[in-house]
Formats: structure tokens, C-alpha cells, sequence
């Protein structure tokens, strides 16, 4: 079969920040794909053993139909998740900080045009208060979340993670905060870098330039192009930690996966790293919205795309939101994902208002699936045997832009991953669960201690937990 991944290629033809997605290359693959038993089992093999699938391998999974041939590809999603990823799940949560747009992207509750909705930009005493009520809950990572108004510029927007990393609660801080924003020039990407942001996250929306131009009906977000190299110019800012992502709705799923791949291999080719993250979020009701119900899809094909997703780039990390509602995220998860939001209230100012449970359309930009606090997920996730964690120790330490260390360094998660996730397990145990939970969450670190027993430095880890239990905090390898 011929091989279309070739980052050595590609690196000739994607120059830096030039435009790089070819329609018709895409959907060449897709019609010219023969999908056959043998190639299906091959490629999962492939991916198996942990390599990147080329384009065209990728679109033999997609173009797969059969109904044994899709539950083998879940099959083999799972086990690379296993196999790679284990049994960590990294938690964050939201933080809308601002919801003026300038935008009119049909499919959004913010859009401009949309008259019904309140439009609310956290002060900065709102932004403390909402801070600290999600840190009173036991989060540590958030991602801050803006629309696209002139009023939030990257000095806006530095200020506004500077805000952030100020709270200190009773028992503890934020320590990292991602953001998903639009896409800013070289010199505002550097200042949003200074503020100590960690992934900056763009979605493309669709890489389809027709089906993005019908969504995209005025406003800077117009601009496919500008989105498109939204991310080469946070690369030129040196922001090598990125995450991209399709929204799926607007048109074809299949269309859209290798639109998320071909964009992984431009980072490939250009900057020798792929990026941290992809996110899949599907279109979901919103106030005054207008969608195309012609590209839903279906909970069925979402299970699929994200199982391709996992296979076709090991070591990416995949995120899942609580957009899905609470048994799809379980199965979900366990195909590959490697974060998820947990205790999520999208609602301006809602974490501190504590409008938890109720949804009102006209206070958020679309309807979510999965309402329930982070204490019942992280109850759930210990229940099912997952190790939740709080980790930020590689951004801080420096280790970023290179996550892949992650899986080619031997040892890697062993030594530093699965010990970090005990290590802010524990504290959020000692901090923040009730007795059953603690009593379980603790049974499930003695399990996980077990399987690390062979590593070099197990006697650290013991003493740090000792240390954690004593109230020492933020301790981290
Ligand atoms: N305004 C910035 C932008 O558009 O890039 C920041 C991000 S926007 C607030 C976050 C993301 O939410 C968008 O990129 C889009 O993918 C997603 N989104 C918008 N409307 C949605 C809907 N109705 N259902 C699900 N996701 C939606
Ligand atoms: Fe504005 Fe972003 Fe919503 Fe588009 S998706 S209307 S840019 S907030």
C-alpha cells in the first residue's frame, strides 16, 4: 500500500504558516480507499505497536462497514489505550471568562447576532470568586475560554491567566491554565506565553473551506486561512504546546478525521512535534442556532471516529468534554481518551453562583451532557479502577512541546506520570473526598503502588505520600 504519512514530505511542501489543506486530496483518499479484512487487521497491528498510521491507513478504518470489522478496531483502540496510555485520566475543568463575540458562526449561543443572549465578561474580582469556588471543589488545571471581541486581546487575555494564578484557597492553586481562544497574532501569542498559559487550543472547526464558509458567515472568524496557521504563528511565538480539533456536525466525520490528521503531520513536518492535544467536540444545542442536521452524527459513529483517532496517533491525547452525557463519556473513555472536563459549569459565573444542575441556553454557549461534579466523577473514576489525576509537573518542569517523551522515553510514565497521579490523587483524598471515598481512593493507590514496585526510586514515592498525608502540598517528580 502506498504510504501517505511522510513528515520529510510534507516538511518540503508546508512551509510554516502556508495554508496546508487540500479538499481534494481528502477526499481522493476517501474514494480511492479499498478496505479489505486482512488490511483492517494489519493496520491495527500496526498501530499496535504504537506507529502513526499514514492518511490512507487511517481511511481503510474509516471506509471499514463491516460490523466485526468496527468492533475489532474498538477492540484494538481499547488496548492501545491500556497499552499506552494505562489507566490515567487527567482532569480539568472550563472557565468562561468572556462571552462578546464579533463572530457569526451559525452553530454558536455567543454569536453576534444572537440577541438573546446575555452577554457577561467576569470582572476580575468575578474571575477570583469563580476561581476559587472551583478550587474549593479540588481542581487544579482549567482551561479559560473567551469569544472573539476586540475587548479580549492577548493583553486581556494575559491579565486574565495572571488573575487566575493568584487565588490561593485554604487547599491549594491552580497550576495550570490552558486557553481556547481565537487565533492571535505572533506578538499576542508572546504575551499570553509570558502570562504562563500551558496548551493554547484552536479548533478548526472544519477543515472543509465550502462547509466552513456556509458556518462562518461574518467576522474575523470568516477567515479559514487565518485559523488555519492560527497555530504556526503560536508556533513562531514559541508555543510548542498546542492542541486542534474539528467540531462534528458540520460536515463529513470521515472528511473531518483526516483533516485532523493531515493538520498533525503539518505539525510534523514543520516542527518535529505533533500536537499535545485533538479535541472531537460534536455540535450540541444552543440558543438561536442553525445547523445542518444532514452531518449529525450519531453516538454510534462518534464511538467509531474516536477509536480511528486513538489508532491513527498513539501518542496524541485525545479530550473528551461533558458536552457527551455521562454513559457515552464511559465508554468513550476507555476507547483511548486521555482527559476529560469533570465538574463543568459553562454558565458565565456559574461555578461561583452555583447554578449547577440548571441549564439556561441564554447564559452559555451550548447545552451540556454531563452536569455531574467533580466529586461524583472522580468517585466513578476510582470506582471503575481509573487513576484520576491532577498532574502538571511537565509544564512546570519544563518537559513540554516534547509530550511524546511520554511513550519514547523507557520508563517515562512509570517514573514520572503514574507517580505524579497517585501523588494529586492523594492530596485531593486528603483534601476534598468524603470517608468512603478516601477509604476507596486510597485502596486503588495501594493497587497502582503495587504495579510501580519495580521501579528504580519506589521508596521517593512512598515518602512523598507520607509527606501528603501530613499536609505537605504540590509535591510533584
Ligand atoms: N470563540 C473562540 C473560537 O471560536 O475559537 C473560542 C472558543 S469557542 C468559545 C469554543 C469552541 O466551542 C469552538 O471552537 C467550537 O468548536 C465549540 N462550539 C461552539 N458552539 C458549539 C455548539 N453548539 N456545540 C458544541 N460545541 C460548540
Ligand atoms: Fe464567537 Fe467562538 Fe462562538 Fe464563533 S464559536 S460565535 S467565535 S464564541
Amino acid at each position: 500500500m502506498k504510504m501517505i504519512y511522510k513528515p520529510q514530505e510534507y516538511r518540503i511542501k508546508d512551509e510554516r504558516m502556508k495554508p496546508f489543506i487540500d479538499e481534494s486530496e481528502i477526499w481522493e483518499i476517501l474514494n480511492n480507499t479499498q478496505v479489505s479484512a486482512d488490511n483492517v487487521r494489519a493496520i491495527i497491528k500496526k498501530s499496535l505497536a504504537k506507529n502513526r498510521l499514514s492518511l490512507q491507513e487511517t481511511a481503510v478504518l474509516l471506509k471499514a462497514e463491516d460490523p466485526e470489522l468496527i468492533e475489532e478496531i474498538k477492540a484494538g483502540a481499547r488496548t492501545l489505550k491500556e497499552k499506552v496510555y494505562g489507566d490515567r485520566i487527567v482532569i480539568f475543568a472550563p472557565l468562561y471568562i468572556g462571552n462578546k463575540c464579533v463572530n457569526n458562526c451559525t452553530y454558536c449561543g455567543f454569536r453576534a447576532s444572537n440577541k438573546k443572549q446575555h452577554r457577561i465578561t467576569l470582572s476580575d474580582e468575578q474571575i477570583k470568586m469563580e476561581v476559587k469556588a472551583l478550587e474549593d471543589t479540588g481542581q487544579k488545571r482549567l482551561i479559560l475560554v473567551y469569544g472573539e471581541h476586540p475587548m479580549y486581546d492577548a493583553d486581556f487575555i494575559a491579565d486574565s491567566v495572571r488573575s487566575v494564578y493568584k487565588v490561593k484557597s485554604a487547599n491549594g492553586e491552580i497550576r495550570r491554565v490552558n486557553i481556547n481562544a481565537a487565533p492571535l497574532d505572533v506578538e499576542g501569542y508572546k504575551k499570553v506565553k509570558e502570562a504562563g498559559i500551558g496548551t493554547y487550543q484552536i479548533f478548526q472547526e472544519t477543515y472543509h473551506r465550502e462547509a466552513y464558509a456556509k458556518y462562518h458567515i461574518s467576522g474575523k472568524k470568516k477567515d479559514f486561512n487565518w485559523r488555519l496557521t492560527g497555530l504556526d504563528r503560536a508556533q513562531e511565538a514559541l508555543i510548542d504546546d498546542v492542541g486542534i480539533g474539528a467540531l462534528f456536525g458540520l460536515y463529513d466525520w470521515k472528511y473531518e478525521v483526516l483533516g485532523l490528521l493531515r493538520h498533525v503531520n503539518h505539525f510534523e513536518a514543520c516542527y518535529n512535534v505533533g500536537p499535545h492535544t485533538i479535541s472531537f467536540p460534536r455540535v450540541k444545542a444552543a440558543s438561536d442556532s442553525n445547523i445542518d442536521e444532514k452531518y449529525e452524527v450519531s453516538d454510534e459513529d462518534f464511538v467509531r471516529l474516536v477509536a480511528i483517532l486513538r489508532l491513527a496517533v498513539p501518542y496524541t491525547g485525545l479530550i473528551l468534554t461533558a458536552r457527551e452525557p455521562q454513559e457515552l463519556r464511559e465508554e468513550v473513555i476507555r476507547l483511548g481518551v486521555s482527559q476529560i472536563d469533570a465538574g463543568t459549569n459553562i454558565q458565565l459565573g456559574g461555578y461561583s453562583e452555583d447554578s449547577a444542575k440548571k441549564q439556561d441556553l441564554e447564559m452559555e454557549q451550548f447545552e451540556i451532557g454531563d452536569t455531574r461534579s467533580l466529586a461524583e466523577v472522580i468517585d466513578e473514576l476510582i470506582e471503575k479502577q481509573y487513576l484520576p489525576s491532577f498532574c502538571t509537573a511537565c509544564y512546570r518542569k519544563g518537559r513540554t512541546g516534547e509530550h511524546f517523551m511520554e511513550f519514547s522515553v523507557p520508563g517515562f510514565i512509570k517514573r514520572y506520570c503514574a507517580q505524579n497521579a497517585i501523588l494529586t490523587l492523594a492530596e485531593y483524598l486528603e483534601d476534598y473526598a468524603t470517608s468512603e471515598v478516601k477509604e476507596k481512593g486510597y485502596q486503588l493507590i495501594d493497587v497502582k503502588i503495587k504495579e510501580l514496585k519495580d521501579i528504580q526510586k519506589i521508596d521517593d514515592l512512598l515518602d512523598r505520600l507520607k509527606l501528603v498525608k501530613a499536609g505537605e502540598r504540590d509535591l510533584y517528580f
